[in-house]
């Protein structure tokens, strides 16, 4: 059967012959969770790893969100901690889970909690932006398992709220972006107080030089688990890019919403003030949607999350760092508002979109001085990303996607142009039914839908879906060329 999950690396296959987690030796509770998640089988990393960490093996995982690496770690640290017969010392843990960001330790933390929900296993999820008090109380009769961003980690452990004295296990999740954002420091001050026999998993997306002289100072004789490289994910998703002006970015993304089969949309903003600018536009047009990013308080970003998992918001806006963590199924669509300045970054945007193995579609806005990123990104993906065009965008087109247009030296013009849909009439004005008008009825998009493919009533001017399920503003005008060599990130 195919699976969608990014495969091990070619030299490592012969080891994944597992076919179900109970070839794993897991016991009942654990099985049972994993059941009740509704998992088939071990993804690629999973099968991998879990055998080697069950033997109390360190790890090196090269691995990206979306993998199931979480689901990894946690089913043999979940397996080794229920059959422990000591209790936890006061403000200890036996299990230290660090994370980059807030988003991520909350997704870790609830990752534990779905997969121990039959054992007793105490946890807690600690990062900064919240109230130390509550924290160092749950931490006081200590927890089996702390998930933890490392400023907030080392912040408690000088108020001594925690020893770090009885840790057995050490995870060290996204090094990555741990070390992109400053967090080398804490992370050396932390290994440093940990008792010297422990076992040590290091997950990273990316192995550059400084990373992996960081590993190998902290791992002895580890498990290499390189899953295939992060083209995999981009092969899965449906990518296009809109060369549409900045000015008419937010009609146009106003206008591409109006596609029902968006039903879980991720905008990514490069600015915190770009997001909140975003989010106001789209309400002004009458969708639901929230902004989550570094200005907003924790309360603030949990309830946006919480609103868009539960389909009460349509869109999120958020930024790199706010977005890195957010694990939602089911995101229908990722739009780059805006181009990211690391080419990177795209590939782990267009990722949330194609998660637990489904596929999804990603559209990039390109504005002028932005093809110079786009270059970027195609150098990065080993891809051109086919260019689509759109009513408000089209005066945009660079020159040489006007040439694309133009086999033989002849216009392509009539046939390309008639599958267009200008939902603005002629006056510029919103036409015919095609006019967002503010939700009501609980509905989170203007038009009164509830997410499922139900528009197109046929009204004048009512947008049609083309062939191929492609909505009616979007005329593909470059096809991808790809040598789909796959590409690590960072090579
Ligand atoms: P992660 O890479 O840990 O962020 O996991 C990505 C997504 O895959 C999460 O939504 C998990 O719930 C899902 N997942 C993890 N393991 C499996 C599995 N064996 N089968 C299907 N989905 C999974």
């Amino acid at each position: 059967m195919f699976c969608a999950f990014p495969p091990i690396c070619p030299k490592q296959k012969d080891i994944y012959t597992v076919n179900s987690f109970s070839e794993l030796n897991l016991s009942a509770p654990l099985l049972k969770a994993i059941a009740a998640e509704g998992y088939d089988k071990p993804t690629p990393i999973q099968a991998r790893a879990i055998p080697e960490l069950m033997k109390g093996r360190d790890l090196l995982g090269i691995a990206q969100t979306g993998t199931g690496k979480t689901a990894a770690f946690a089913l043999p640290i979940l397996e080794r901690l229920s059959h422990a017969t000591e209790r936890v010392a006061k403000n200890s843990c036996k299990v230290l889970v660090l994370s980059p960001t807030r988003e991520l330790a909350s997704q870790i933390g609830e990752s534990f909690k779905t997969y121990g929900r039959n054992l007793k296993i105490t946890r807690a999820v600690v990062f900064g932006g919240v109230s130390i008090g509550k924290q160092i109380d749950i931490l006081r009769g200590g927890v089996d398992v702390v998930v933890a961003t490392p400023g907030r980690l080392v912040d408690l452990i000088e108020r001594r709220a925690l020893t770090l004295a009885n840790v057995e296990v050490l995870v060290l999740d996204e090094v990555d972006q741990m070390l992109d954002l400053g967090f080398i420091h804490a992370i050396r001050k932390i290994t440093g107080m940990l008792p010297k026999v422990r076992q040590n998993l290091f997950f990273s997306a990316t192995m550059p030089k400084e990373i992996s002289n960081l590993a190998s100072g902290l791992l002895t004789n580890p498990v290499r688990v390189e899953v295939a490289p992060v083209a995999t994910t981009v092969d899965r998703v449906n990518q296009s890019v809109i060369h549409v002006d900045q000015a008419s970015k937010l009609k146009v993304l106003v206008d591409i919403l109006k596609d029902n089969n968006m039903t879980r949309t991720l905008v990514f903003s490069r600015t915190k003030h770009g997001a909140d600018k975003i989010m106001k536009g789209l309400s002004a047009a009458g969708y639901t949607a929230s902004a989550i990013h570094g200005n907003k308080s924790q309360t603030n970003r949990e309830k946006a999350l919480a609103g868009f998992k539960a389909g009460k918001i349509l869109v999120l806006v958020a930024t790199d760092i706010a977005a890195r963590g957010i694990d939602v199924d089911g995101v229908s669509h990722v739009i780059n508002y805006d181009l990211p300045h690391v080419p990177e970054s795209y590939v782990h945007r267009i990722g949330r979109t194609a998660r637990a193995g489904a596929e999804g579609v990603a559209i990039a806005f390109c504005a002028g001085d932005e093809r110079s990123l786009l270059k970027d990104i195609e150098r990065t993906i080993r891809q051109s990303i086919p260019v689509v065009q759109h009513a408000l965008g089209k005066s945009n087109l660079p020159p040489a996607e006007h040439e694309a247009r133009r086999p033989n030296g002849r216009p392509s013009q009539p046939q390309g142009q008639k599958r267009q849909w200008n939902p603005m009439g002629r006056d510029g004005k919103p036409s015919g039914d095609n006019r967002p008008r503010k939700s009501s009825g609980g509905s989170n998009r203007p038009h009164g839908g509830t997410g499922a493919p139900k528009r197109n009533n046929g009204g004048p001017g009512a947008p049609k879906q083309s062939g191929g399920g492609k909505p009616s503003w979007m005329q593909e005008i470059s096809g991808a060329k790809s040598d789909r060599r796959p590409v690590r990130m960072g090579e």
